[in-house]
């Protein structure tokens, strides 16, 4: 893999942290036993800033905001059109600052900045936009009953809800959750990870600017002693979370106190499926894409890569081009395309299972080392001739290291393809309708990519079979998730 050293556009320039503080009832504030944490920039191990460490009583003071702008502030009683215009007017004050959140994301998480303008941000805008079209247009029905009744529904709002995102998309995930919840009239606490709180703290303060009511939206910084507060809090409605399988876990046993709505997002090991008959060239760009992209810090990597026998050899050696085409080094540098691991937890996670891997018995075609000195930048890695058994192919390792898997048929591959916990996405390249039809229908999966991978829309549900997840985001299927449902049945006599 070649290291980014003469680059042909200008290095940006590193953003001001305008905003380290935590936003609680329209104030910026810090925790109230004045501890902090430091954030570093993942790719030089720099520190970034300091951040209030928020407890159990930051929390409450949030909860409590947010519960009386539920109860008492304008926020209920406000016409929905206008719940709308705020989501839009967000979005406009996104777009408008593009460069500088870009910009956040790469310094927080250490993504390339190039990713972070033309993926990560572009997203956000448009969620925040499909939202505020939605605001006005979640309505009940009328239902016909036996006996002399007029009977309807009406969609109201759980209430206060708990947010818990992860690190991997931070600005991304904050307009995935905030849209949905915001336009069907909740309030929230949002809690970032603690390794990216900085991009989420300077939406909020737009939010503010676009004229959000105070407690409408909060934000804690904290580690996960301040999310499982919120998760336990009583007067928090609903927890939605986006993070690891066995963090969800935590949070069902906790929320079983107070039977809170719960919707997950969680992890995945999603089958990557090519058959002899593809467009090669698509197959291979997808393959790399599906697994590389965001340094392979995607709930939906397509981590384990099945390979037709008959094109597998082939395949394996163009892939392994492509890998070592990757440009790792300094997330400013426009040229940059894999940047480093978000911290030394899940730098020291992947090198052990590169590790496990190779201790397996699987071949390491490319890679399989870190790279460098500084940072937690690791080497696009592929493991060839991987077998179902193997950790490499069956946990889930939210890094750049892909698993090749050869198969012979389409009824052996979906079988394997479905031999997991997860059921979070998959995909299948081929030129064959009924084929491509056959297995997006058989595989137990939230997401079925037929020809192309990662292919997002604000538009379509996106969420998880199985130990993925519970619930869709995104799409109108997400409103589902924060609204409840109330039957009103009157007597006609
Ligand atoms: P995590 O699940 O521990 O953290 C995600 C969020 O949950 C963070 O905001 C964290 O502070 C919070 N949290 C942690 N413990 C909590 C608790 N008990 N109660 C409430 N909130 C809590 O994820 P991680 O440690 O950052 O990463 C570990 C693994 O999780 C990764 O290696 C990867 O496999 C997976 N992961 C998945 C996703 C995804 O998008 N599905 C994102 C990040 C990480």
């Amino acid at each position: 893999m070649s290291v980014s050293t003469a680059p042909k556009a200008a290095k940006i320039a590193r953003p001001k942290v305008r905003q380290t503080k935590m936003l609680i009832g329209g104030e910026w504030v810090d925790a109230l036993n004045g501890e902090t944490f430091t954030t570093y920039h993942p790719a030089t191990e720099e520190k970034i800033a300091d951040v209030p460490r928020a407890t159990a009583q930051d929390v409450d003071r949030a909860v409590k905001a947010a519960r009386k702008a539920f109860e008492e502030g304008p926020w209920p009683k406000m016409d929905a059109r206008d719940r709308g215009r705020l989501l839009t007017k967000l979005a406009d004050l996104v777009e408008a600052h593009l460069p500088e959140l870009a910009a956040l994301e790469s310094l927080d998480n250490g993504k390339p900045i190039t990713d972070a303008t033309n993926a990560d941000l572009p997203l956000v805008v448009d969620c925040l936009r499909y939202y505020g079209g939605w605001a006005d247009k979640v309505h009940g029905q009328t239902i016909p009953i036996r006996g002399e009744y007029f009977c309807y529904t009406s969609r109201e709002p759980v209430g206060v809800c708990g947010q818990i995102i992860p690190w991997n998309f931070p600005l991304l995930m904050v307009a995935w959750k905030w849209g949905p919840a915001l336009a069907t009239g909740n309030t929230i606490v949002m809690k970032p990870a603690e390794q990216t709180p900085l991009s989420c703290l300077r939406m909020a303060e737009l939010a503010l600017e676009a004229g959000f009511p105070p407690g409408v939206i909060n934000v804690i910084t904290g580690f996960g002693e301040a999310g499982a507060a919120l998760v336990k809090h009583p007067d928090v409605d609903k927890i939605a979370f986006t993070g690891s399988t066995e963090t969800a876990q935590h949070i069902m046993r906790d929320a079983s106190q107070t039977l809170k709505r719960l919707t997950f997002e969680l992890g995945g090991k999603s089958p990557n499926i090519v058959f002899a008959d593809a467009d090669l060239d698509a197959a291979i760009a997808g393959a790399e894409f599906g697994l590389f992209f965001n340094q392979g810090q995607c709930c939906c990597a397509g981590s384990r890569l099945f390979v037709e026998e008959k094109i597998h050899e082939k395949f394996v050696g163009r892939l392994v081009e492509r890998a070592k085409q990757r440009r790792l080094g300094d997330p400013f540098d426009p040229a940059t395309t894999q940047g480093p691991q978000v911290d030394k937890d899940q730098f020291d996670k992947i090198m052990d299972y590169i590790g496990r891997g190779k201790k397996a018995g699987a071949q390491c075609v490319t890679g399989g080392d870190r790279e460098g000195t500084t940072g937690f930048f690791i080497q696009p890695t592929v493991f060839d001739n991987v077998t179902d058994d193997m950790d490499i192919a069956t946990d889930e390792i939210f890094g750049p290291v892909l698993s090749v898997l050869p198969f012979k048929d389409i009824d052996e591959v979906v079988e394997r393809a479905n031999k997991t916990l997860y059921g979070l996405a998959a995909a299948v390249w081929t030129r064959d309708v009924a084929k491509a039809h056959r297995v997006a229908k058989s595989v137990r999966a939230g997401t079925v990519w037929i020809n192309c991978y990662d292919v997002f829309d604000a538009a379509a549900p996106f969420g998880g079979f199985k130990m993925s997840g519970i619930g869709r985001e995104l799409g109108e299927y997400a409103l589902a998730n924060y609204t409840e449902v109330k039957t009103v049945t009157m007597s006609l006599k």
